[in-house]
């Protein structure tokens, strides 16, 4: 028995794990893959990292901003660049003055490592059931070990269609329609990411590391990921397909005829022949990338007799910040609805300057 169960360890469950374990609560998140982070993801692969999710950091409030000064002082993240080069609709290349970009020289999904320190964590584990027993508890059924976890509350830190999914079997008789109606409002579109290396002595070099496809039929975005990390050994670059694109190949079998097809567009388009004969080359499929109609509050909160409340992204705003903020107001709802405890911003960060 915990008093809060979080399913999701991205980085709005993370967020809402620590705030609710700093005030006193038992807290336990359950998480369907083998890493942390979510979207916030690195895989590590020949001999190198690539962060096929988040690419950077960019703050633009003060939460993110002061979680980005905590992560620089720690050496987990530093400035990447201030540049973004644009490929514009009629093939030009403009370069774009941006806010600093910060990245992790280990790979972005190092952030999440941050953020979990002393959280009761449960890898490998997928939330497939959640009910309400007779003591006025929520039992959740997870998949692998058949485990089940009960909890006081329940925070959902998943996108909104797998969080629909998951909640969808108690309409009947627990959860109200209005709540189930605007959890499946939510619309994301989905995106494809190519990584892929290079030989050293690849010609002509771009003068760029990170550039963004505007208004491109089949691409989105492209990053130098190798310049990233401290001692690369040969280049590699992230690819990010439009969201039609990915909307086209959402259920290909098959993604790595995909992948060197993007990698074609980005030869052309920028004039890199190379790019399309990597020595490597691996392809990932986000189906939730990005909310394109999110829900217009910070958290969704189900209207029934135990607390069970949703965040994410998708809820009031989008990106890592968004989701950071949505992790915070969703662990002041659910302590709204408990105890009572005393619970602020000031003390998340203080968890980590101590
Ligand atoms: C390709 C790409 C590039 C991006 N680039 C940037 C960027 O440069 N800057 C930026 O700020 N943002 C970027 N984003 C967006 C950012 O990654 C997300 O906004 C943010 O990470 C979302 O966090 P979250 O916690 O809301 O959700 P998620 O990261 O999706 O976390 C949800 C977690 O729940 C787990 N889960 C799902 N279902 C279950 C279940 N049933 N049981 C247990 N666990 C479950 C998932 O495995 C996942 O770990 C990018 C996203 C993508 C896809």
């Amino acid at each position: 028995m915990t008093d809060i169960a979080v399913i999701g360890a991205g980085m709005a469950g993370l967020v809402c794990a620590q705030q609710l374990s700093l005030a006193g609560y038992s807290v336990v998140v359950v998480e369907k893959s083998r890493g942390l982070g979510g979207r916030v993801a690195t895989r590590r692969l020949q001999g190198t990292v690539a962060d096929h999710g988040t690419c950077y950091l960019k703050p633009k409030g003060e939460l993110l901003q002061r979680f980005v000064e905590l992560l620089e002082k720690r050496q987990i993240i530093e400035v990447w660049t201030d540049k973004v080069e644009q490929f514009n609709s009629d093939s030009r290349l403009t370069t774009q003055n941006s806010a600093l970009c910060y990245v992790a020289p280990e790979g972005m999904s190092a952030i999440a490592k941050f953020l979990a320190q002393g959280l009761d964590i449960l890898l490998n584990q997928r939330a497939i059931a959640i009910n309400p027993t007779p003591e006025n508890t929520w039992r959740l059924t997870l998949e692998s070990s058949n485990a089940e976890i009960t909890a006081k509350a329940v925070v959902v830190a998943i996108p909104a269609p797998q969080a629909l999914a998951l909640l969808a079997p108690l309409s009947e008789t627990i959860l109200d329609a209005e709540f189930l109606d605007n959890l499946g409002s939510v619309e994301f579109s989905p995106s494809i990411s190519v990584m892929a290396g290079y030989p050293p002595t690849s010609q002509p070099f771009p003068n760029w590391k990170a550039l963004t496809f505007v208004n491109h039929a089949d691409l989105a975005w492209i990053g130098l990921d190798s310049s990233k990390r401290p001692h690369p050994q040969q280049p590699h670059f992230v690819l990010q397909s439009s969201a039609n694109f990915a909307q086209l190949h959402l259920e290909t079998q098959d993604l790595q005829p995909i992948g060197k097809y993007m990698l074609q567009k980005a030869a052309e388009a920028l004039s890199l022949p190379w790019l399309f004969n990597p020595d490597w080359l691996q392809v990932h499929r986000w189906r939730y990338a990005f909310p394109i109609q999110p829900w217009n509050a910070a958290f969704l909160s189900a209207t029934c007799s135990l607390p069970l409340v949703c965040c994410g992204d998708w809820c009031g705003g989008n990106l890592v910040e968004g989701a950071m903020l949505s992790g915070l107001a969703a662990a002041g709802e659910i302590n709204h609805q408990l105890r009572h405890l005393p619970l602020d911003n000031v003390k998340f960060f203080e968890l980590f300057n101590s």
